[in-house]
């Protein structure tokens, strides 16, 4: 019998780890033309779904337990905006394209599986899992505000349509062992995604769902629109969520935010998780940061004196830095690790070997 992410987490002893950038890998190996189209990965699905294979391949060769599909960028919503060109028309072609990135990432792990049958003897290695990736409103609006949180006051409701296709189809596939909320910036959205979630799973009369909430933060403790960390972890532990509601949730953390106050997010999530008991998720970016004007990267702001408190001798050392903050998410009661964008297939070896060796 397959046991559910629910059970994996709480029979495992150390942390699961997932992969890193998908897109920004993309991008390393060449397929970088359509870099300024709203559903830039999304055309990944459909004109490079090998590429798409081949790295998640490499992050699961590398350590990876969990990959996340490439559906991060690819809402109904923006697909009918924005697809014309991809001959996108209809409600159909949307749900193509999301059964298309599932079967991407499906296919990956079997094959995974099939080329490496020694890794999975004696249950050395889990069977690896696939999340489900659902990005939020400020990808699909695509200027930045996934790092703003600022959705100039859209409502709740349209929140939840932006929210619904994708979600339904990431639900109603066996391929999926559960959804993956990335970079959600806004408090607003989460409980859209909370209330969404439960009403989509009753309504489908499904069961063993989950989903794991990854928040985008503007600082160690604070979500990127503003909202404190422990309002966050009060709403979720209150009664203005039902408990059908809050047993859909299996992790909360963040992902995308700068690697270097990582560590500090972790820690203050677990010093303050004390009223939900979640497994805590972290998948920070490589730490560089992004120049729009010229779409290249400088380094971190906060490195020099983030070495200077870590007392890691040379800044350059990347790899000692990735050791460092690994062992520290994971002294936190971090659960699920990993990468997101620029965190490469031999950055997640070294952070597998420094959670797990
Ligand atoms: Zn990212």
């Amino acid at each position: 019998m397959t046991l559910t992410i629910k059970e994996i987490l709480s029979s495992s002893t150390k942390p699961l780890i997932l992969d890193g950038g998908l897109g920004s890998e993309i991008e390393d190996r060449g397929y970088d033309d359509d870099l300024n189209d709203p559903l830039w990965s999304t055309i990944a699905i459909i004109n490079h779904p090998d590429i798409i294979k081949e790295i998640q391949k490499d992050f699961m060769k590398n350590g990876a337990d969990i990959i996340i599909t490439c559906s991060y960028q690819t809402s109904a919503i923006g697909l009918l905006e924005h697809g014309k060109h991809l001959n996108i028309m209809t409600e159909n072609d949307c749900i193509d394209v999301f059964s298309k990135s599932n079967k991407i990432s499906f296919e990956a792990r079997e094959e995974f599986i099939k080329e490496n049958p020694k890794l999975f003897e004696n249950n050395r290695r889990i069977k690896p899992l696939i999340a489900g990736s659902c990005g939020p409103y400020g990808a699909y609006k695509a200027d930045r505000s996934e790092y703003t949180g600022d959705y100039k006051n859209v409502s709740i409701e349209i929140l939840k349509d932006f929210h619904y296709l994708r979600l339904k189809i990431l639900l109603l596939s066996d391929e999926i062992n559960f959804i993956a909320f990335e970079t959600i910036p806004n408090f607003e959205e989460i409980k859209a995604i909370v209330q969404l979630f439960d009403k989509l799973v009753k309504d489908l009369k499904l069961k063993d769902k989950y989903y794991s909430l990854s928040l985008s933060f503007k600082n160690y403790n604070t979500l990127a629109d503003g909202t404190k960390i422990d309002e966050i972890l009060n709403y979720l532990s209150s009664d203005k969520v039902t408990q059908s509601e809050k047993e859909h949730i299996i992790a909360i953390g963040t992902n995308c935010s700068p690697l270097l106050f990582s560590h500090k997010t972790v820690e203050y999530l677990n010093k303050f998780n004390n009223k939900l008991h979640l497994p805590i998720i972290v998948y920070p970016n490589s730490g560089e940061v992004y120049n729009k004007s010229g779409r290249d990267h400088s380094k971190d702001p906060l490195l020099d004196d983030f070495v200077k408190e870590a007392k890691i001798e040379d800044k350059n050392d990347y790899n000692e830095i990735l050791r460092y903050l690994t062992k520290q998410w994971v002294a936190n009661g971090a659960k699920i690790i990993g990468g997101c964008c620029r965190i490469t297939p031999a950055n997640i070896k070294c952070i597998h070997d420094a959670a797990i060796l």
